[in-house]
């Protein structure tokens, strides 16, 4: 028998019908009273996999005991990141409906968000002591697919401070793409932000995903203004680390991830981790270069189990900064010199008397060979042999003094 062409057609489009209706993003919000101590069931019109708790009169807690598909969960800690009164977000299999009690009456919006997921990443970051940038990093274009865009208008920022989160995210969820899926969805579209809020953020495995999306071709992911430090943002870069660490001791994995991200940003910008700088630039209070959120924000943020550490880790931080640059510090800057260094083609010139020693590193302070090309009593010509990183240190001896300058290759 043969089939007819339309029936067939139905055929072979029903299955993408049905891949479609799994593929986007669905939010539903219901309002609800909740009776102390009384069970109530809420339906909602498709599976949701994700879940915020709103309130509604302003009660500053939560007590909720939830189950969804015979899983238990309670729902106790405010998401201090929120702009409103909401709980920390919830991320568990598909279902569509959810049983809830409170310890006490209370009227909520319950937010149900279905995320569609994708493959969980497992990136494996390279923790290799070195300089460089941590490799691997997991694009945007990877963990948010399927996702809506977020909202344009970014704009770059020099950094003075490295602000470290949490995400108090539930830590026996191990999806961490999913995660972080259902936190830029819960920050676009439930909180109205841009994007989400952090430049990275870190899993327990070590894994490092790229945050806000930098979107313009002159900004990149370490100096994007993100969303993290109370509306304080100008000149700070954070960093999220998946889960919650008020209790539970970061992972180690995870702290490498975090030594060798920041080491890499703090040598960039040749940036001292163990300097203050006043917060917001110029004016503002004296704040170390490495905070965590709570060091600017009314916030427990990134929990006492991060926060802990976080003297220890801004003296190893520069250890890595001194080995990495192991000159800086000990010199004058260029720009108390008497000499000038400028790029002519693929040579430099450094115009000025007395110069006595030219050395040239690169971002991993490794030393760079040079050919001298012309050499008088007003200026030097050097050509640079191959350099891997575009950033170049000079260090410079003239009247017996020591200088740096760093530029960018060109
Ligand atoms: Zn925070």
């Amino acid at each position: 028998m043969k089939l007819p062409f339309s029936l067939l057609s139905l055929l072979f489009i029903l299955p993408f019908i049905k891949l479609n209706a799994n593929t986007e993003v669905k939010i539903q919000k219901q309002s609800i009273t909740l009776i102390a101590n009384e069970l109530s069931v809420l339906v909602f019109d498709f599976p949701v996999n994700t879940l915020v708790v709103r309130s509604l009169n302003q009660v500053n807690s939560f007590d909720l005991d939830i189950r969804i598909a015979n899983k238990s969960y309670t729902i106790q800690s405010l998401d201090e990141h929120a702009d409103s009164i909401q709980s920390n977000l919830l991320v568990f299999e598909s279902n569509n409906s959810i049983e809830i009690q409170s310890k006490f009456s209370q009227m909520v919006e319950i937010i149900g968000m279905y995320v569609p997921p994708i493959s969980p990443i497992i990136a494996q970051i390279h923790r290799r002591t070195s300089c460089e940038e941590p490799e691997n990093i997991v694009p945007q274009s990877v963990w948010r697919a399927g996702l809506p865009d977020p909202i344009p208008g970014r704009v770059k920022t020099t950094t003075h401070h490295c602000v470290v989160h949490h995400a108090a995210s539930d830590n026996s969820n191990t999806n961490y793409t999913q995660l972080v899926r259902s936190f830029y969805t819960l920050h676009t579209q439930v909180n109205g932000w841009d994007d989400i809020g952090y430049n990275y953020l870190i899993a327990p495995n070590g894994d490092i995903y790229a945050g806000r999306d930098p979107e313009l071709f002159f900004i990149q992911q370490h100096n994007v203004q993100g969303a993290h430090f109370c509306s304080k943002n100008t000149n700070t870069m954070g960093v999220c680390l998946i889960g919650n660490y008020t209790q539970l001791a970061p992972s180690d994995t995870m702290m490498e991830s975090l030594e060798k991200l920041l080491t890499w940003k703090y040598v960039l910008d040749t940036l001292m981790p163990t300097k203050s700088f006043p917060h917001p630039f110029p004016s503002g209070a004296d704040l170390p270069s490495l905070v965590g959120h709570r060091d600017g924000c009314a916030t427990q943020c990134p929990g006492d189990s991060v926060y802990i550490r976080l003297s220890d880790f801004r003296n190893k931080l520069q250890d890595n900064f001194n080995a990495c640059l192991p000159w800086v510090g000990s010199v004058r800057s260029y720009s108390s010199s008497s000499f000038k260094i400028y790029n002519n083609l693929n040579q430099w010139n450094i115009d000025g008397q007395n110069i006595e020693d030219i050395e040239v590193y690169n971002i991993l302070g490794h030393k760079l060979d040079y050919t001298t090309i012309q050499t008088n009593e007003n200026s030097i010509t050097i050509q640079i042999a191959s350099n891997p990183s575009q950033l170049l240190i000079f260090k410079i001896k003239q009247n017996a003094m020591l200088y740096s300058y760093k530029t960018f290759q060109f």
